[in-house]
């Protein structure tokens, strides 16, 4: 269990928390923005445990009491995750594509307004806020102006502008940042990770410690070294990508797959099998995608900028294309379609 002091890079947001806590009266409803893997529901985990603590003291958790305890062991009865994928858990078939209302009304506004288990109250955090729908938000509104008891509500996000300016206005923002990359990158070899991946994936998660560390396990970052070389290659390498990109969604899938179900284990330990699972393999699909397509983007950016004018055009289209065919993936239009015509129009560019 992550204390407050615990998180990196973000000092004006864990100053402000601190003093939050100290004080006798905390908002109860926050709102986390910024950018993904930066440390957000770490923090409100920490946060928890503070708000749950039995015995905490200037605004920090004790360590030793039982709620500390049920924190440390990721299985508190007053703290509540609520995720897209929970959907899953209730209809084998739905794509969790966004936070639809019921599992809003049964994860969130209901069990808070039951009595908390351990009588401190209950923290509700709120992953990916901005996939809630507009139902969701709608529904959410009264909760979050007058929770009923003592209740903590945190909403996380990278796109706060995609809320409802109702949902904004009524809780309190909490800005959390990119980290400098060369910060990130020293950092990752602090924690063992070997100089060259840590340099990666630094790079190429833009600055993000979590997401740095994630790709690090997934394989993302050794699969977008591939791709990266392999766009240097191009149009020679058109011929080998579209089944690099198909080999690649399979294997990202795994990897989501195997952290989900960890996930799920975590956070719903005492529902058994009662509800079978079955992922939304294209969600997944079209997610790693999107990773690998911003990271090309990102390249062929470097090259735009490094090259000379005489390739500025093939350049531009290629940025274009990739540009278009994230936006295809967002639209439902079939993923070997839009990858093959991809890897046409990137390899076409050079005319
Ligand atoms: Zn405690």
């Amino acid at each position: 269990m992550k204390s407050l002091d615990d998180i990196f890079g973000q000092d004006a947001a864990i100053r402000w928390l601190g003093a939050m806590m100290k004080s006798p009266r905390v908002h109860h409803a926050l709102l986390f923005a910024g950018p993904p893997g930066v440390g957000k529901a770490t923090t409100a985990a920490a946060l928890a445990a503070i708000f749950l603590c039995e015995k905490s003291e200037g605004g920090v958790a004790c360590g030793a009491c039982e709620s500390c305890n049920a924190m440390h062991k990721e299985s508190h009865p007053d703290y509540h995750v609520i995720y897209r994928q929970l959907i899953r858990l209730e209809k084998s078939e739905a794509a969790a594509r966004d936070l639809a209302v019921d599992t809003i009304r049964r994860h969130l506004i209901e069990p808070a307004g039951l009595k908390s288990s351990r009588g401190r109250g209950k923290v509700f955090v709120v992953e990916e806020a901005d996939t809630m729908n507009l139902n969701s938000q709608n529904a959410l509104l009264k909760t979050l102006e007058e929770p009923p008891g003592r209740t903590l509500i945190i909403l996380l996000t990278d796109s706060p502008d995609y809320l409802l300016p109702t949902i904004r206005s009524r809780s309190q923002l909490v800005q959390f940042g990119y980290l400098p990359i060369d910060r990130v990158r020293s950092e990752l070899i602090k924690r063992g990770i070997d100089a060259k991946d840590a340099a990666d994936a630094a790079e190429m998660s833009e600055g993000s410690i979590g997401l740095a560390l994630r790709w690090l396990e997934d394989g993302v970052v050794a699969a977008g070294r591939e791709l990266l070389a392999s766009l240097d290659e191009l149009p020679g390498s058109a011929m080998t990508l579209s089944g690099w990109f198909k080999q690649f969604a399979e294997a990202y899938v795994k990897t989501q797959q195997a952290r989900e179900d960890a996930k799920k284990k975590r956070t719903n330990a005492d529902e058994g099998d009662e509800h079978e699972e079955k992922i939304s393999k294209d969600v997944t699909i079209r997610e790693g995608l999107h990773i690998m397509l911003r990271l090309a983007a990102g390249r062929f950016r470097q090259q735009l900028a490094s090259a000379g004018y005489e390739s500025e055009p093939a350049r531009c289209e290629q940025i274009e294309a990739t540009f278009e065919a994230a936006r295809y993936l967002d639209r439902n239009v079939n993923v070997a379609l839009v990858m093959e015509n991809l890897v046409m129009r990137w390899s076409r560019a050079f005319g």
